[in-house]
């Protein structure tokens, strides 16, 4: 399957999804997750009428931003060292992983003055302890306190459902995160609109439409796994 068919086929999913619940399909922006295909598979992705880049590994991803960076609009998904930030601001415009103040702390330290970083603040909502991410009820406080950073801006949340064969469990967990967006959202806060939900990945992203994800991040089913074959 070529990257274009593989979204027409994900396009008419979102259609679906969106239709189900009253949604505009045109809330929902995919990100394709390039970490495990070529450079070549990422043009192909671009090629395809893909804007969002996804990557989570500083290395990599910044390979594929040299040849590639002029095009689309660049997301770094995964943890983030706070030693690596220098290495990645000004090429990625989204953060999708600030779960600490050492990392806002750095980020700020590393912006060009006046710049804004886009940033996700990522939730831990179901607990695992394999997850990264702020629990539930720190997220509040996590999230005021990024007022004393001027360069940065909390876009929305993010968060990762556990992997699980029956989709409808992973439900609550995004239905968390929505709710916990609309409780960020009542504060008014200028630093923090958190107008978007970052949710859903290649197994469970038609649950996370149904429960407002405005970002998913589509690896496997969109561009493959290179790594595999
Ligand atoms: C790898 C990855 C994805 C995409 O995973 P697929 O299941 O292949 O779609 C999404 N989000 C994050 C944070 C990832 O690391």
């Amino acid at each position: 399957m070529t990257v274009q068919e593989n979204l027409q086929t994900i396009n008419e999913q979102i259609h679906a999804a969106c239709q189900r619940v009253g949604r505009d399909p045109k809330e929902v922006k995919v990100i394709a997750v390039t970490k495990y295909v070529s450079e070549e598979t990422t043009r192909e992705a671009l090629d395809a009428g893909i804007e969002h880049i996804g990557e989570n590994r500083v290395e990599g991803g910044l390979d594929k931003w040299e040849a590639l960076g002029s095009r689309g609009t660049w997301h770094f998904i995964g943890s983030l060292q706070s030693k690596k930030v220098k290495k990645v601001i000004g090429k990625f415009t989204y953060f999708h992983s600030l779960d600490r103040i050492s990392l806002a702390k750095e980020i700020q330290k590393r912006a060009e003055e006046d710049d804004i970083v886009r940033c996700f603040v990522q939730v831990n909502v179901s607990g695992e302890e394999s997850k990264a991410g702020l629990e539930p009820d720190e997220v509040i406080e996590f999230i005021e306190s990024l007022a004393q950073f001027p360069a940065i801006k909390v876009v929305g949340l993010m968060t990762m459902a556990p992997f699980v064969e029956d989709i409808e469990e992973t439900r609550p967990v995004f239905r968390g995160l929505c709710a916990l967006q609309k409780k960020v959202q009542a504060l008014h806060l200028s630093h923090a609109p958190c107008d978007e939900l970052s949710m859903g990945m290649s197994n469970d992203y038609t649950v996370a439409i149904e429960e407002g994800a405005t970002f998913i991040r589509l690896g496997s089913s969109l561009v493959g796994n290179e790594m595999n074959e």
